[in-house]
Parts: C-alpha cells; sequence; structure tokens
C-alpha cells in the first residue's frame, strides 16, 4: 500500500511536504505534488493534513 496524491485535486499548498517525516514529498511544479513510493513509510501523515482530500491510500 503506499499513498498517492491526485494530481486533479491538488492544489499546491505544500502542507503536505512540510508534515512528512521522511521528506517523501516533493513539488513537481507550481500546482502539483508527488510522493516518492520508495521514500514513503505509509505513516498517513499527509493524508490527514491535505485540506482538499487529494491524498489517498492505493
Ligand atoms: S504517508 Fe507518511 S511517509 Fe508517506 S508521504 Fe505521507 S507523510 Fe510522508
Ligand atoms: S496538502 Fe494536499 S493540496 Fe496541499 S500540496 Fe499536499 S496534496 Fe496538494
Amino acid at each position: 500500500m503506499t499513498y498517492q496524491i491526485d494530481a486533479a485535486v491538488c492544489v499546491g499548498c505544500g502542507a503536505c511536504a512540510g508534515n512528512c517525516p521522511v521528506s517523501a514529498i516533493e513539488s513537481k511544479d507550481d500546482k502539483c505534488y508527488a510522493i516518492k513510493p520508495d521514500v514513503c513509510v505509509s505513516c498517513g501523515a499527509c493524508e490527514s493534513t491535505c485540506p482538499v482530500s487529494a491524498i489517498s491510500q492505493k
């Protein structure tokens, strides 16, 4: 199980990246962030941080 960011929903606020304990979230461009699956430890912190619910477990 990994967490993924829905690019169509993400508004690029950066809140998730600031809350990730292992810095697995990086900005791809001004409006979209992405989770590196090889770094993510599936803690779930980003999912509860996102104001627009763009992050979910796949
Ligand atoms: S689930 Fe945890 S480790 Fe994975 S990207 Fe989100 S905050 Fe980072
Ligand atoms: S917290 Fe949500 S809206 Fe903000 S950058 Fe992360 S995924 Fe995008």
